[in-house]
C-alpha cells in the first residue's frame, strides 16, 4: 500500500467543538492487503447524546444568515479541494476502490459542497393568493422555510466521502446542525470532511457543535439517534434491512432512506451494441460493483443476445485487475470478507442453477485478496440468485427477453426500485419505459448508474423514501411555515 498523508490516520470524533476519543477504538484496514490504515473511536451512547445535545444548542444559538451558510460551505469546499490528493488516497486505502475513482469521488464531493452552498441562498417561500377563496380577498399570506434543528447523517462504505457530503451540505445549507455517522470500515475520509467543516465554522464564527461526527457500532449510534428527542431528521444511506429498522423505530422524526437496488438495464435491438456493452460493463463493475445503482441485471432482446454477449466479453476483458493504487487498475478488492463472500455465493449458486460463464468467474487467491473478476453470465433466468438479489459485485447477468412488454415486466420483477437504464433509438419505446418502470429514475441511452449530484435521486419500493440531490435534500431538511395577515 502506498499511503502517504499529511495527517495521522488515528482519528477522533468531533463532539461540541472538541476532538475526542472513546474507551474503545477499532482499526481501519486496507482491503487489498489487510494492512493497518488507521483507527477510530467506538462511541458509547453517552457520547452520541453529547454530540446531539451540542448540536441542538448550537443550532438554537446560530444566527448564520443564508450568505454566511453559503460562505461556510464554500470555505469547506476550498479546504477539501486543497487536500484532494490526500483524501483520494485515504478513500482508496480504507475502501479499496481504484485511485482514479477515488479522485473522481473527491472532485464530486467538492462540487456537491459548492452546489449546497448555492442552495443556501434559495430557501424561498411563496406568496399565497388569498383572493382564490371567496371572502379572503383582503388577507395576505406567505410561507417561509425554516431549518428542522438537528439532522443525523448515517452513511455506507461505498462512497464514504460524497455520500456524507450529500447529507451534511444540504442540512447545513438549510440552517440545521448535524451529527454525522460514517460507516465503521470506511470512516476516515468523512472525518477529514469534518476537519474541514470544523475549520470553516471557526473562520465563519459559527457556534461550536454545529457540526459533529461520531464513529463506531451502527446499532449503538443508531439506537442513540433514534431514542433522542432532539434529532428531528435522520438521513440514512445503506442497506434495506437497516433502513427498515430505522423506519420502524423513528417515530415522528423526518426520514430520508436511500437503500439497496437491483437495477435493470435494457439493451434493445435498435441501439449501438458495442457502445451499450462498454457502458454496461463499466456500470456493473466500477468500484468492483459496489455501487447502489450499478447494473445488476441486463435485459436484452433475444435477437441480439449473442452479439451483445460478445461485446460484453470484449469490454470485460479490457478491464485491468490489480493494486488500487496503480493508475491502470480498473478492478480491485471488495471492501471486506463479508461483501466478497456474498458475491462468491451468489455467483456459485447461479452457475449451479445452469447459468453459463461467458467471461471471468475467477476470484480470490489467484487474483488477490477479496478480488472478484468481472464476470459475464448468460442463460440467466429471473429466479437465479444473481438476478434476484442485490449482488453488489462485478457480475453482469444477461437475461434474454422476447419482446418489450417482457423487458418491462422483468425490469419491475424485483422488490427494489432504485434506477433503471434503457438503450434504444426509439423515442416512443423510451417514453413507454419511462412511464412503466417502477423506479426512482429511468435513464435513456445510458445505464442505471447515471447520476449528477444535483439531480433528484432516490428509489421507490424497498429502495427507499424521499429524494437526495441538493435542492431536494434541502426541502427534506426544512419545514414550511405559514404567516397569515388578516384584515378585519
Ligand atoms: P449498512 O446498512 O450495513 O450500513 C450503512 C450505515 O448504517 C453504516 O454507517 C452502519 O454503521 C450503519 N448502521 C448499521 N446498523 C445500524 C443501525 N441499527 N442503526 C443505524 N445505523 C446502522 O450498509 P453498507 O453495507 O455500508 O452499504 C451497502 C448498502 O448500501 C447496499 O445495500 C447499497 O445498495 C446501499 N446503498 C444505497 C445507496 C442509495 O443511494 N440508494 C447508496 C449507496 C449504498
Amino acid at each position: 500500500m502506498s499511503l502517504e498523508t499529511a495527517s495521522s490516520l488515528d482519528k477522533d470524533m468531533l463532539v461540541g467543538g472538541e476532538w475526542v476519543s472513546a474507551d474503545e477504538r477499532t482499526d481501519v484496514v486496507h482491503p487489498y492487503d489487510g494492512e493497518h490504515v488507521g483507527s477510530i473511536p467506538m462511541a458509547g451512547t453517552e457520547q452520541v447524546n453529547e454530540a446531539i445535545e451540542a448540536a441542538a444548542r448550537a443550532q438554537e444559538a446560530s444566527t448564520l444568515s443564508a450568505y454566511e451558510r453559503y460562505e461556510l460551505l464554500m470555505t469547506t469546499a476550498e479546504k477539501l479541494e486543497s487536500r484532494a490528493d490526500e483524501v483520494a488516497r485515504i478513500i482508496t486505502s480504507e475502501q479499496g476502490k481504484p485511485i482514479g475513482e477515488s479522485k473522481t469521488e473527491v472532485d464530486r464531493a467538492v462540487q456537491t459542497l459548492r452546489l449546497s452552498a448555492e442552495e443556501a441562498k434559495r430557501m424561498f417561500g411563496e406568496y399565497v393568493p388569498m383572493d382564490a377563496q371567496k371572502g379572503f380577498a383582503k388577507d395576505h399570506c406567505f410561507t417561509q422555510r425554516e431549518p428542522l434543528g438537528v439532522v443525523a447523517a448515517i452513511t455506507p462504505f461505498n462512497f464514504p466521502l460524497n455520500l456524507m457530503v450529500h447529507k451534511v451540505g444540504p442540512a447545513l445549507a438549510a440552517g440545521n446542525a448535524v451529527v454525522g455517522k460514517p460507516a465503521t470500515n470506511t470512516p476516515l475520509s468523512s472525518i477529514v470532511l469534518f476537519e474541514c467543516l470544523d475549520e470553516a465554522t471557526d473562520l465563519i464564527g459559527a457556534p461550536d457543535g454545529l457540526v459533529n461526527v461520531v464513529t463506531g457500532s451502527g446499532s449503538t449510534v443508531g439506537d442513540a439517534i433514534l431514542a433522542h428527542e432532539a434529532v428531528e431528521a435522520i438521513s440514512f444511506t445503506g442497506s434495506t434491512a437497516v433502513g427498515k429498522y430505522l423506519a420502524d423505530n423513528s417515530g415522528m422524526k423526518e426520514l430520508t432512506l436511500e437503500l439497496g437496488g437491483n437495477d435493470p438495464t435494457i439493451v434493445w435491438s435498435d441501439t449501438d451494441i458495442e457502445q451499450a456493452a462498454t457502458q454496461v460493463v463499466g456500470g456493473a463493475c466500477s468500484n468492483a460493483g459496489q455501487v447502489c445503482n450499478s447494473v445488476e441485471r441486463v435485459l436484452v432482446h433475444e435477437d441480439i443476445e449473442d452479439e451483445l454477449i460478445d461485446a460484453l466479453v470484449d469490454a470485460a476483458a479490457s478491464l485491468t485487475i490489480g493494486d488500487p493504487f496503480d493508475d491502470e487498475t480498473d478492478i480491485a478488492s471488495m471492501v471486506d470478507d463479508d461483501q466478497f463472500k456474498t458475491v462468491v455465493n451468489l455467483f456459485e449458486q447461479t452457475v449451479e442453477q445452469g447459468a453459463t460463464v461467458e467471461y471471468g468467474g475467477r476470484y480470490g487467491s489467484d487474483l488477490g485478496e477479496r478480488i472478484f473478476e468481472p464476470t459475464v453470465l448468460s442463460g440467466v433466468t429471473p429466479e437465479m440468485p444473481a438476478a434476484k438479489e442485490e449482488t453488489f459485485g462485478p457480475l453482469v447477468p444477461v437475461i434474454a427477453v422476447a419482446d418489450f412488454d417482457e423487458a418491462i415486466d422483468e425490469a419491475n420483477n424485483t422488490e427494489y426500485g432504485l434506477e433503471a437504464g434503457l438503450f434504444t433509438q426509439d423515442i416512443d419505446r423510451a417514453k413507454r419505459a419511462a412511464d412503466a418502470i417502477d423506479a426512482g429514475g429511468v435513464n435513456i441511452n445510458t445505464v442505471s448508474g447515471f447520476r449528477a449530484d444535483h439531480m433528484p435521486y432516490g428509489g421507490f419500493k424497498d429502495s427507499g423514501v424521499g429524494k437526495e440531490g441538493i435542492k431536494y435534500a434541502v426541502e427534506h431538511f426544512s419545514r414550511t411555515k405559514l404567516v397569515g395577515f388578516h384584515q378585519g
